[in-house]
């Protein structure tokens, strides 16, 4: 029996979940407030993770999964750590300065902590390696992105990989012959066109702070704003990227990142939750018709993650007035309080839309098998 260690590294948390056999989960959970200066909280990751690992049963563990953020062009597949790759993702800090040195953390402590178990780096980035150069590249001057690695690298691929794969299962059709576009709506969130079973455009690009709007980033804006905000208002770059990252999005418009209170404001007449709330659903229209037309056939429309599984009114609303596209939201399904994975447009409609819960965990889990265990 199989058995494999799913770690999710962050700055200041640590997600961990242990899988045996096909999809059963052992034991999950979070240790959180790694470095801060309060009792208690763990020291450093090399402590988290030992408290973590300390209840867990890990005899015969065939692997460690990590997920790393960003694998930029090196990483096109999940890799057995080995000192090349670490060196390689340290190589990529710059693209993804507060997420890899966390993941980096993660896997040496793990591979320090389980000496002669396989670990496996898996990235949010690989998925997308499918895209043509004309989907990824930027139209800047072309040595200076070639320079400075300016270039569509795309995130959140283990879920639209899972979710995309599932949509076709959903409607038991091969998956080579279905186009989707999946919406991963959470904290962050991402569009991607899959043409059977490959990225071929996605929201995110150098970094996770393009395209959809977010909880607290902005998404995609006029770059001139930062010129603006620079020279007219005078706010040093550092704090731009704050503003964009931080304080943005539904937080920016709204005061609040959590779609709950938004919904909960917007129902009680507070007209910037509505206003956040029409932003946040037009923006997905948007992509929506853009890559229905990049690929050229669509057969369906997969929401995913904490909006996108649970909030109706989101997906009726970013979905209203596609008709002609063959694009309909059934009211009834829609809001069914339903939680699997589930067709929520009428029988007969061209495009099926639907809602698959994304399982990111499980997925780093299949990959990490996929190469320790083929
Ligand atoms: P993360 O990106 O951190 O993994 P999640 O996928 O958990 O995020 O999504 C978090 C988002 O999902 C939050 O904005 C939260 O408000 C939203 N969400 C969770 N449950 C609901 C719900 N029942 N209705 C509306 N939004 C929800």
């Amino acid at each position: 029996m199989t058995r494999v260690l799913v770690l999710n590294c962050g700055s200041s948390s640590l997600k961990y979940r242990l899988f045996e056999g096909d999809a059963a989960v052992v034991a999950s959970g979070i240790v959180e407030r790694i470095g801060e200066d309060e009792p208690g909280a763990p020291r450093d990751h090399a402590e988290a993770l030992s408290t973590a690992m300390a209840g867990l049963p890990l005899e015969g563990l065939t692997a460690v999964g990590h997920r790393v953020v960003h694998g930029g062009l090196t990483f096109t597949a999940p890799a057995v750590v080995d000192d090349a790759v670490l060196a390689a993702i340290a190589e990529l800090v710059p693209l993804a300065p507060l997420h890899n040195p966390a993941n980096l953390a993660g896997i040496e402590v793990a591979r320090a902590l389980l000496p002669g178990v396989p670990q496996v780096a898996v990235f949010d980035t690989a998925f997308h390696r499918t895209l043509s150069p004309a989907a990824s590249t930027y139209a800047i001057d072309a040595a200076t992105a070639e320079r400075y690695g300016i270039h569509r690298y795309g995130f959140h691929g283990t879920s639209h990989a899972i979710v995309s794969r599932r949509t076709a299962a959903l409607l038991g059709r091969p998956l080579a012959e279905v186009n989707t576009v999946t919406l991963h709506l959470g904290n962050g969130a991402s569009a991607c066109a899959v043409e059977g079973g490959r990225s071929v455009a996605t929201s995110m690009g150098l970094s996770p702070l393009e395209g959809l709007v977010m909880g607290t980033r902005s998404g995609d804006l006029d770059p001139a704003i930062i010129f603006h905000l620079h020279r007219v208002a005078g706010l040093p770059l550092g704090e731009i990227d704050d503003l964009l990252n931080r304080r943005s999005g539904l937080a920016g418009l709204a005061g609040v990142n959590d779609m709950r209170t938004l919904l909960a404001r917007r129902a009680s007449g507070d007209g910037a939750a509505a206003l956040a709330f029409e932003v946040y659903c037009r923006r997905i229209r948007s992509y929506v018709g853009a890559y229905y037309a990049q690929l050229g056939r669509l057969d369906a429309i997969t929401f995913t993650a904490g909006v996108g599984e649970n909030a109706p009114a989101v997906r009726a609303a970013a979905l209203a007035g596609l008709d002609r596209l063959g694009i309909v939201v059934d009211p009834v399904r829609n809001d069914a309080p339903d939680r699997g994975a589930r067709v929520i447009s009428p029988p007969d409609a061209p495009v099926a839309v639907c809602v698959v819960p994304t399982d990111e965990e499980w997925e780093i889990a299949r990959q990490t098998l996929g190469v320790v265990a083929p």
